[in-house]
């Protein structure tokens, strides 16, 4: 394995305080060194991050790969393409598979497909019940055994409070944090968008903001009794964020994550029946995209995951209560989140942390940080590159987005994994400059 230099850019690594103008290099699959400019030493390829923003690699703790069993929609192998292509040197993939991911053998599917890609770190979270009934709990202890890192039923609730109970007791031994999906199910009933006037102007049934903030506050409920952790997926509304703020203020072991485009878009992007723009929960209105962000800010919001949700075309060119929920996400996460910080006045470690730190401490993954010794996960960042999203240019499957056509600013120039680039904008310099250097 031969070694890389990263040099040039700004480091940004909150879990060490570096925040400044240093090389790093890579040797044997770990950070061997970080340096002032010029002091890191040679390495056989030289990464030119001059106007970049060095970080440790960044981790989207929510995605779905679709594989086993959907794999026309995203496979493991696409899936860690679009991870790489988008910054992400590691993602966590939900248990919604076919099989579901509630047995060791299943999660051991999911690793080996990972390993063979090469690619992203491909982290399975294991269902909490078994088949995602939510009736009994999975083997939570053989996926431990075999790889899974979190247990979370998502896409679908865990509607039955003492299952949620024995869940957050049950994960608790193993280290696990239980990732839960919060929505009523009565409450939100037959509803396929946001309950508001968008929704009644459209005719379409909703889901009433309440839908998710009862189970959330049943939840904290449920976590200051019985201990665990609880982290909550995907937020959307200012109430969530509200009962989330106030638990932690009483010490409470709950996290939560938010999607880019709940923090970018509301309910008007449904526009006339976009089903690019639904999905579950659903967009809301812009004082709960407001209190997203000041949560994001203000660093209540630990992290933001993609929710990546892949699904084929004939999925979503239908009608608008039939369609699938989910957008893909992972090639357009970064670029929507950079926007908080130049327009929303999110500081670049807050978002580190959100995008790669945190996520890394909630899942217990190795990662999240420059520190010397530690494992070569690293994300090249420009802030500055305009480009325009072109879904047909997605390395994803699958093309359901509502961000087509959208200008966007930020973009990853260098993934790597392990000491190795996996992904690169432009090509390396490493040729051109050894031939140089040896004449
Ligand atoms: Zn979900």
């Amino acid at each position: 394995m031969g070694s890389v230099l990263i040099s040039g850019g700004t480091v940004v690594d909150p879990a060490t305080g570096r925040h400044g103008a240093f090389d790093v290099r890579l040797e044997e699959g770990r950070i061997a060194a970080v340096a002032e400019p010029g002091g890191a030493g040679n390495a056989d390829v030289q990464i030119d991050a001059s106007g970049c923003w060095v970080t440790p690699g960044l981790i989207d703790m929510h995605v779905h790969l679709r594989e086993p069993g959907y794999e026309y929609k995203e496979t493991v192998l696409t899936g860690a393409q679009a991870a790489v292509a988008g910054g992400f040197t590691a993602v966590a993939c939900m248990a919604n598979t076919n099989p579901v991911n509630d047995t060791g053998a299943v999660t051991k599917y999911i690793v080996e497909k990972a390993a063979a890609a090469r690619l992203a770190r491909v982290y399975p979270i294991g269902a909490v019940s078994v088949g995602l009934q939510g009736e009994r709990l999975a083997e939570i202890g053989e996926m431990r055994e075999a790889g899974i890192v979190a247990v979370s039923d998502d896409g679908k609730p865990i509607m039955d409070s003492a299952l949620m109970r024995r869940a957050l007791e049950y994960s608790a031994m193993f280290g696990l944090a239980v990732i839960a999906h919060e929505e009523d199910r009565a409450l939100a009933g037959e509803g396929c968008m946001n309950e508001g006037p968008t929704a009644f102007r459209l005719g379409l049934k909703g889901m009433p903001a309440a839908a998710e903030e009862a189970m959330v506050a049943r939840d904290i409920a449920l976590l200051e009794r019985t201990g665990g952790r609880l982290h909550i997926a995907h937020a959307s509304t200012a109430g969530t964020i509200d009962l989330v703020r106030r638990a932690k203020a009483r010490g409470l072991a709950v996290t939560v994550e938010a999607t880019p485009h709940h923090f970018t878009l509301t309910e008007d992007a449904v526009g006339e029946y976009d089903t690019n723009a639904k999905m579950n929960p659903p967009l809301r209105q812009r004082q709960d995209v407001e209190a997203v962000i000041a949560a994001l800010r203000d660093g209540t919001v630990d992290a933001i995951a993609s929710d990546h949700a892949p699904h084929h075309r004939d999925e979503k060119d239908v009608e608008f209560e039939c369609a699938a929920h989910g957008i893909v996400g992972l090639e357009t996460s970064l670029a929507l989140s950079l926007a908080l910080v130049r327009e929303h006045g999110v500081d670049i470690e807050t978002l580190v942390r959100a995008m790669s730190v945190t996520p890394a401490r909630i899942l217990g993954v190795p990662g999240g940080n420059l520190a010397v010794g530690e494992i070569g996960d690293v994300t090249v960042i420009d802030p500055a590159v305009a480009w325009e999203v072109d879904p047909d240019r997605f390395h994803s499957k699958s093309r359901n987005t509502p961000f087509a056509n959208w200008a966007l600013t930020g973009q990853a120039r260098a993934t790597l994994v392990g000491g190795e680039v996996k992904w690169q904008a432009i090509p390396p310099l490493a040729a051109a400059r050894k031939r140089s250097a040896a004449r």
